[in-house]
C-alpha cells in the first residue's frame, strides 16, 4: 500500500519546510486541518428504501481568507481524502494570491446510481448538514469530481431558503441565470491551456505540433482535449473510468466529446482504427505532453520509471506521489503542479464570488484576460524559483504558497 492522500500532503509539506528552512512550530501547524465535520445523508429513495450516505467538509486553513474548495460525489471519497483535498486548495489559493483559504467537500456515493431526484435530495441534504461552516464570509463550495451547475443551484437554493433570503455567493461554479460567472465552466482547462502554452514556450517546444496523451475526460480533460484538438494538436489517446482509447494518427475529440455527453462510455464507441487500453497503458503511451486529469495517485513510483513523455501537466489534484516526482525530477521531466496547472478553476470562482458580492457582472474578455494573468504570473513565479534553486516546479510553488499562508499565521499570531 502506498501512501494514502493526506499522507501525501503532509510529506509535500515536509519536503518544502526542509527546502525553505521553515520553523518546525509552522511545519507542525500546517500539517493539520482547522476543522472537519462528518455528517450523515439519510435519503428517501424513489423505490421507498432508505440508504444512509456519509459527507464530509473540511476547512484546511482560512488564514487568508474564507475556506474555498469544491465539493465531490464520489464512490471513493473519505475523509483523509478530503482533508488532502482540502490542504492543496489552501496552496492553490495562496499561490494565485487570491484572498481565500482552503476547503473541500465530498459525499461517498456514486451519483450515476441516483435519480435526479435522489442526487437533489441527497445535495440538499448534505447542505442543511453542512449549513453552519459555509457562506460567502465562511467557506465558500464549488463543483468538484462528479458535481456541476445543477448541484450549485440546489446548494444555492438549499442555503437561501433556510437563510430566508438569496445568497448567490454561498457557493460558485453556479448556472450563469443565478449569478454565475460567463468562463467559469471552461476555466479550469483554460488555465491548463495558458500553462501548457507558457511552458512550451520556456522549453522550445511548437504546442501545435505535440502529441497529447489526456487521462480523464470529465470537466477538466474533456475541455482541455477540446482546446488542443482546435488548436490542431494530434491527441493519441484519452480515457475515462471505462478505459481509453488510442488511435496514433489522433482521434477525433470532437465527435468522442459528443458520444460522453451523450451518456456514453469512451470504451463503447465504435471505431476500427482505435484501440482500447487501461488507463495504465495510457499514463505509460510514448507523447510529448501528458495530461493526467482524473484523479489522485495515478503516477506513482511502480510506473513513474515507464512514463515516456516530454512534459507533464496535472489537471487533477494529486496525480503524482512524492516518490514519483523524485523520479521524474531525475529523468529531467518537467510537471507543471496541479496547483498552478488547474488553477483555473478557483480562479474564475473567485472572480464569480467577487461579482456576486458586488451584483456587478463581467464579459467573458475581462473574465479571460484576468485569469491568463493571473496564471501567468504565477507561472513566472514558479519557473523563477525553480531556475534558482535548481528544484521542481511542485516544490517552487510550494515554497511560495507556504511562505505567505506563513507569513498569515505569522502576523496574525496564535490565538488566544
Ligand atoms: N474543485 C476545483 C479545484 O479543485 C475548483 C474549486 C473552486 O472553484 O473553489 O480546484
Amino acid at each position: 500500500m502506498g501512501l494514502s492522500a493526506f499522507e501525501v500532503a503532509k510529506k509535500q509539506i515536509d519536503i518544502v519546510s526542509k527546502e525553505m528552512g521553515l520553523h518546525p512550530n509552522l511545519n507542525k501547524y500546517l500539517k493539520r486541518v482547522e476543522r472537519a465535520l462528518i455528517v450523515t445523508i439519510p435519503i428517501k429513495m424513489d423505490d421507498g428504501s432508505l440508504e444512509m450516505f456519509e459527507g464530509y467538509r473540511v476547512h484546511h486553513s482560512t488564514v487568508r481568507g474564507p475556506g474555498k474548495g469544491g465539493i465531490r460525489f464520489s464512490p471513493e471519497v473519505n475523509l483523509d481524502e478530503v482533508k488532502a483535498l482540502a490542504t492543496w486548495m489552501t496552496w492553490k489559493c495562496s499561490l494565485l494570491n487570491l484572498p481565500l483559504g482552503g476547503a473541500k467537500g465530498g459525499v461517498c456515493v456514486d451519483p450515476r446510481k441516483l435519480s435526479k431526484g435522489e442526487l437533489e435530495r441527497l445535495t440538499r441534504r448534505y447542505t442543511s448538514e453542512i449549513i453552519n461552516i459555509i457562506g460567502p464570509d465562511i467557506d465558500i463550495p464549488a463543483p468538484d469530481v462528479n458535481t456541476n451547475a445543477q448541484i450549485m443551484a440546489w446548494i444555492m437554493d438549499t442555503y437561501s431558503m433556510n437563510k430566508g433570503r438569496s445568497i448567490p455567493g454561498v457557493v460558485t461554479g453556479k448556472p450563469v441565470e443565478i449569478g454565475g460567472s460567463v468562463g467559469r465552466e471552461p476555466a479550469t482547462g483554460m488555465g491548463l491551456f495558458f500553462n501548457l502554452e507558457a511552458i512550451c514556450k520556456k522549453k522550445n517546444l511548437d504546442l501545435k505540433s505535440q502529441s497529447i496523451v489526456i487521462q480523464g475526460f470529465g470537466n477538466v480533460g474533456g475541455t482541455i482535449a477540446e482546446i488542443l484538438f482546435k488548436e490542431g494538436c494530434k491527441i493519441l489517446a484519452v480515457s475515462d473510468i471505462s478505459g481509453g482509447l488510442f488511435y496514433n494518427m489522433g482521434l477525433e475529440i470532437d465527435k468522442l466529446l459528443q458520444w460522453t455527453k451523450d451518456g456514453n462510455y469512451l470504451k463503447d464507441y465504435k471505431d476500427e482504427r482505435y484501440n482500447i487500453i487501461t488507463n495504465d497503458e495510457l499514463l505509460t503511451t510514448e507523447c510529448d505532453i501528458l495530461i493526467p486529469a482524473a484523479l489522485e495517485n495515478q503516477i506513482t513510483q511502480k510506473n513513474a520509471k515507464n512514463v515516456k513523455c516530454k512534459v507533464i501537466i496535472e489537471g487533477a489534484n494529486g496525480p503524482i506521489t512524492p516518490e514519483a516526482d523524485k523520479i521524474l525530477f531525475e529523468k529531467g521531466i518537467p510537471v507543471v503542479p496541479d496547483i498552478l496547472a488547474n488553477a483555473g478553476g478557483v480562479c474564475v470562482s473567485y472572480f464569480e464570488y467577487v461579482q456576486d458580492i458586488h451584483a456587478y457582472f463581467w464579459e467573458l474578455d475581462r473574465i479571460n484576460q484576468e485569469l491568463k494573468k493571473i496564471i501567468l504570473t504565477a507561472f513566472e513565479e514558479v519557473f523563477k524559483i525553480s531556475q534558482e534553486r535548481n528544484i521542481s516546479l511542485r516544490t517552487a510553488a510550494y515554497v511560495i504558497a507556504v511562505s505567505r499562508i506563513a507569513k498569515a499565521i505569522e502576523l496574525r499570531g496564535i490565538f488566544p
